[in-house]
């Protein structure tokens, strides 16, 4: 059923001229827009019936806040329902692994329509541990009872040192005085799979994302704009960005026009070009156009017998696997943003890029036919997008360095009509109305979401509709977020938010494996598009078609560790964080197989046995492909991605034994944290737990390793298949 409930909020913002900006040091400038007569807000609008309180902000503590001292932090609470309403503001301490800490608390009582501000006087805690802390500020809807809306202060608390920073991640910049333009990709030579996505010659650091978006048209308006904040890596006469503006695909496709670009608030030039393939020795701009054609495979082949490798991944138009090649020797589209500034960007410096930009957001055509990116709602009543966009469509809604190995942190300033709904990634920070403008005439609310981890490029979320959107505080420090599309019907909203109260307990079941949970929060947005997948968006997993389900959640929230706070080094990768979230489907399956055996290990054991010996025994499809050297075709098509390196992920927990399985999880965790990790350097690190290292057993573990990931078999069985496995486990088990 669809309800208008939230569009009530505008009926109250009469009341709130402290709200129509935010306010404390550490507030940002919202999107510039001008005010129109109060006197156009007062048409009648459907009203929240009760009462519907909401935190729509909290200011930060000082930057050097310490254990044991009081401070006073400043909020607002707005009451966007039809009913009266009093009840706390609790202010809550969070870190992850910990007890949340209640360390404020004021009352408010607040009639229909109306808004406070508020401010609650904090206390520290003495003999707080080392780490950083969120401050969390949440009133129930009712005042209460009902669900919690909370926001969360910008600024983290930092007692003690900081942490390994992700600063210090960046590559020193190598010393060079020629000054070249930055790489078109950062693939290598010969790659293809999306070979014409990421850019060289600098590192992304941070993104603001500033989306003006009407829901109705589904339009990106006037003022919409990234900023993007990078460092240089070498001399940059000129560097790039990934972002589609126009698509094959008409109708889902995007529509998007650049206005402007700035390079550290100066006017750039800039210009659209199609990739080249990588590693081109006649360089970017080679003449040849056949240094520019999509294909699947390398070399293109084609109908002209291009002999070069492919430039890009066809966008496909169909799924039907007999046109799969159709478009091979076809021309590249111009993708490439390249941005030149009025002067050389030296190596080493960090420097700003502002790209302005309009029209329709849309969808991508991959390699394989299907689509991703943004989806939109045009249900009546029920307009907006939905965002879900692997492997590589968030270029289709915004530009970027589009590669999953480039992971700024993010924060999205998201402007939308007042009663909608913005989800973006991390943490909700503000929703603060605003005044009626040319872009808004019935106002409009601006939703900033932080992002304080760095999100690979295909993970990145931003949904806006009508959505029902609450959040849980957890025993364990974490926020988790739950938004489902209004349009859901109440009994299957019902059944979904059963399932998505579990997603506390899924974590904490995965965090034996993996170790500590790598983010502040975690979250679930259920929309209503037919969009064909379901993914693993950083702290926001997308289920779609309005339902979720127990073993998908299981293997999505696995993912939050493997792709997402260790994302794959280039897209042939994939298999290596698919096959970690297909074991967590087999650790679920185990986990069922233990409690109906009345708690017993052994049978959780056997599961994952059993699981294994199924597979392993089970057909060509397996086989007859490199989980490592995939085409775009059949990047997400099956068992080659999912099934053959999850049950290898089963044999390697037992080569290893199960404790120094879980140790080599957590050293991966900590030494790629918010980072991308390749082949090498993932067997690397599960070698360095051999229970035996010696050179026998190390030389057979990379045989086990060529065998599972690398090694295409001819059809049959039997021997074409792998012949190393793992104790206890069918086929030649592991001897050394
Ligand atoms: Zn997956």
């Amino acid at each position: 059923m669809k309800t208008l409930r939230r569009l009530s909020c505008l009926a109250g913002m009469l009341l709130l001229p402290s709200l129509f900006a935010p306010l404390g040091a550490d507030a940002r400038p919202l999107p510039a827009g001008s005010l129109a007569p109060l006197s156009s807000l007062l048409m009648p609008l459907p009203s929240v019936v009760g009462a519907h309180l909401i935190m729509s902000r909290l200011s930060s503590a000082p930057q050097h806040a310490r254990a044991g001292h009081v401070y006073v932090l400043h909020g607002s609470v707005v009451n966007d329902g039809s009913a009266a309403a009093r009840g706390p503001v609790v202010v809550h301490l969070l870190r992850v692994g910990t007890r949340p800490l209640a360390i404020g608390r004021t009352v408010v009582g607040l009639a229909a329509h109306d808004s406070t501000d508020v401010g609650v006087r904090i206390r520290l805690p003495r003999g707080l541990h080392n780490g950083s802390y969120t401050l969390v500020a949440c009133v129930q809807r009712a005042g209460r009872s009902g669900k919690l809306g909370c926001v969360t202060a910008e600024r983290h608390l930092q007692i003690g040192p900081r942490s390994r920073t992700r600063a210090a991640r960046v590559s020193a910049a190598a010393p060079s005085a020629a000054c070249s333009s930055g790489a078109h990709s950062l693939s290598p030579f010969g790659a293809h799979v999306y070979p014409e996505t990421g850019n060289g010659g600098y590192t992304s650091l941070h993104t603001d994302v500033y989306l003006n978006y009407d829901t109705a048209s589904n339009l990106f308006l006037p003022g919409t704009h990234v900023v993007l904040s990078n460092q240089a890596t070498q001399c940059l006469t000129d560097f790039s960005l990934d972002f589609e503006r126009t698509s094959p695909n008409t109708k889902d496709g995007p529509d998007l026009t650049v206005g402007s670009v700035l390079v550290n608030g100066q006017p750039a030039s800039f210009t659209f070009v199609q990739p080249t393939y990588p590693g081109d020795p006649n360089g970017q701009n080679d003449p040849d156009p056949r240094a520019h054609e999509a294909g699947q495979l390398n070399p293109v082949g084609g109908p002209d017998n291009n002999p070069l490798p492919p430039a890009c991944s066809p966008e496909l138009l169909s799924t039907n696997p007999n046109k799969q090649f159709d478009l091979d020797g076809t021309q590249c589209p111009a993708n490439k943003l390249v941005i030149t500034p009025s002067s050389a960007i030296p190596s080493g410096a960090s420097f700003v890029v502002e790209v302005d930009y309009t029209g329709r957001p849309g969808v991508h055509n991959d390699g394989d036919g299907t689509t991703e990116g943004w989806f939109r709602i045009s249900q009546q009543n029920d307009a907006g997008g939905f965002v879900t966009t692997e492997p590589v469509a968030t270029e289709d809604w915004m530009p970027l360095n589009n590669h999953p190995s480039s992971k700024p942190t993010y924060d999205f300033y998201d402007t939308v009509p007042l009663g909608k709904t913005a989800i973006g990634n991390g943490e909700l920070v503000s929703q603060l109305a605003n005044l009626p403008d040319a872009n808004f005439p019935g106002g409009s609310t601006t939703w900033h979401w932080h992002s304080p981890e760095g999100i690979a490029s295909y993970l990145v979320e931003n949904s806006i509709g009508s959505y029902d959107l609450s959040v849980r505080l957890s025993s364990s420090g974490i926020q988790y977020y739950e938004a489902q599309d209004l349009a859901i019907p109440k009994p299957k909203a019902a059944a979904n938010k059963a399932i998505m109260d579990m997603q506390e307990d899924i974590l904490n079941f995965q965090s034996a494996f993996n170790g500590t949970y790598p983010f502040t929060t975690d979250g679930v947005v259920i929309g209503v598009p037919a969009a064909s997948f379901e993914e693993e968006m950083q702290t926001k997993i997308t289920f779609a078609n309005g339902k979720i389900d127990l073993q998908t959640l299981h293997h999505e929230n696995m993912h939050q560790w493997w792709g997402d706070n260790v994302s794959e080094a280039n897209y042939n990768l994939t298999f290596f964080k698919e096959g970690l979230a297909t074991l967590g489907e087999y650790f679920f399956i185990a986990a069922n197989a233990q409690a109906a055996a009345g708690g017993s290990a052994a049978a959780f054991e056997q599961s994952l046995v059993n699981t294994f010996n199924t597979v392993y025994a089970g057909s060509d499809l397996l086989w007859t492909g490199a989980p490592s050297d995939p085409r775009p075709y059949t990047l997400f098509s099956g068992s080659k991605t999912y099934r053959r390196p999850g049950i290898a992920y089963i044999a390697l927990r037992l080569i290893l034994g199960p404790a120094n399985f879980n140790a080599a999880f957590q050293q991966i965790q900590s030494t790629y944290r918010q980072w991308s990790v390749s082949e090498a350097q993932l067997e690397s690190a599960f070698e360095s737990f051999l229970p035996v290292p010696s050179a026998s057993c190390r030389a057979r573990l990379g045989q086990f390793f060529t065998e599972w990931w690398d090694t295409v078999y001819p059809p049959g069985g039997g021997a074409n298949r792998p012949q190393i496995t793992g104790p206890g486990l069918d086929g030649g088990g592991f001897h050394c």
